[in-house]
């Protein structure tokens, strides 16, 4: 008999019922320091003040009124997105998914509006966009696609890495690239920054749009309120969801004004998207991560679990062959199957997420402390120990 929740995901046998900074308590009384972090959602971990009082003060006031009238909250967090960052104008949606749909709807008016048949958007192996038609349509993996055809035509699929596959792929016909400055599902695989910079010359030259989805990359977690802001370039449009609401469902498109120049009355919309719960709660957020001495305290904080990561690879080469990606975003590149790593990890106390490539995901809150990170390391290294023994 098909359970009562559509059985979609292979859960883990146990339930939460508190959350406080990094830790998390289950219904059985165990207590779980969580670097996951609801996949690199609870940027400022749980039941943090300054959200609880958004939230809350937002939540006695108003909730819900439509894009139809004035959102003032809306307008506020736009205005913070937009000084922030190369963008002119935002979108709010409540997910990364539907960031995704926004941004090759954008893409494909852009053309249009300029009328030229450009509909080609290149996209990368182990990228993910979300789960929507367009989204797996885009990432277009076997695992993701099949059985959904007929998938959304337009996207071009490219090794992961390959620069002559890149140049002779993108020409004055593509319409965008869109691309992961740092992948998430596929493995926590960064993008060098020379890549990101080389990728903004070709799209340049050719005059396609670069698109970057910083959905799990941006708000941080990288060190920098967006990744690729590491490589000194900017993108024309970009998908952003995951840490900006801080656990509350929100995502947003960014683009710059000529990129958004087809998205006039009546092209797109969202009943939910931009509602004053959401937004209020997204700019308190913002308050707190876009503050240059807090991204300070993520970069120490990431130098520190970095290094600590590297010794536990160094002492368990059994179990782990190398650590990657760029500040509180990393991965544990493992030699036994990650999902043993993750299960382990669950009887330490400690909570990881698996990705692709056999790796496990280190996504912690961007406010662990260093008790908190030394307390990490024991765990994993108890969960490392039980499978190598
Ligand atoms: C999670 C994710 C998405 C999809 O976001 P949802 O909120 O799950 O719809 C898109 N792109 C990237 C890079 C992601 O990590």
């Amino acid at each position: 008999m098909i359970p009562s929740i559509l059985p979609t995901y292979n859960r883990a046998p146990f339930a939460f019922e508190r959350g406080e900074g990094t830790w998390l308590q289950a219904t059985d009384g165990r207590r779980f320091l969580d670097l996951g972090a609801g996949i690199a959602v609870n940027a400022l971990g749980h039941a943090h003040p300054a959200l609880v009082a958004a939230l809350t003060e937002q939540a006695g006031k108003l909730w819900h009124v439509s894009n139809l009238y004035q959102v003032p909250e809306q307008q506020r967090l736009a205005d913070m997105l937009v000084a922030e960052t190369f963008a002119d104008t935002v979108f709010f949606t409540n997910s990364g998914t539907e960031a995704c749909e926004l941004a090759v709807k954008m893409v494909r008016k852009y053309w249009y509006e300029k009328g030229e048949d450009r509909v080609d958007i290149v996209t990368f192996d182990g990228a993910f966009h979300g789960r929507s038609s367009a989204a797996i349509a885009a990432a277009g993996s076997e695992k993701m696609t099949k059985g959904f055809a007929p998938l959304l035509p337009g996207f071009v699929h490219l090794p992961w890495g390959d620069h002559e596959a890149l140049r002779a792929a993108v020409t004055d016909r593509t319409a965008a690239v869109l691309i992961e400055p740092v992948q998430g599902e596929g493995g926590i695989r960064p993008l060098p920054d020379q890549c990101l910079k080389g990728l903004r010359d070709l799209c340049d030259e050719t005059g396609a749009l670069l698109v970057l989805d910083e959905v799990q990359c941006g708000m941080g977690r990288t060190g920098k309120l967006f990744a690729h802001e590491w490589a000194g370039v900017t993108p024309d449009i970009m998908m952003v969801a995951k840490g900006i609401g801080g656990g509350f469902p929100l995502g947003a498109v960014l683009a710059t004004e000529a990129a958004a120049a087809g998205m006039t009355a009546g092209t797109h919309g969202s009943t939910y998207g931009g509602n004053p719960l959401a937004c209020a709660v997204g700019a308190a957020v913002m308050e707190i991560v876009a503050d240059p001495a807090f991204l300070d305290t993520v970069n120490r904080k990431a130098g520190a679990l970095r290094q600590k990561l590297e010794g536990l690879v160094a002492s368990h080469p059994k179990v782990f062959e190398t650590v990657r990606g760029s500040g509180l975003m990393l991965g544990l590149k493992c030699r036994v199957p990650n999902l043993d790593v993750v299960k382990a990890g669950y009887d330490a106390g400690v909570l990881t997420v698996a990705a692709a490539d056999n790796v496990v995901r280190i996504l912690p809150p961007l406010t662990i402390s260093d008790d908190e990170i030394a307390e990490a390391l024991t765990r994993l290294d108890r969960a490392a120990s039980a499978l190598a023994a």
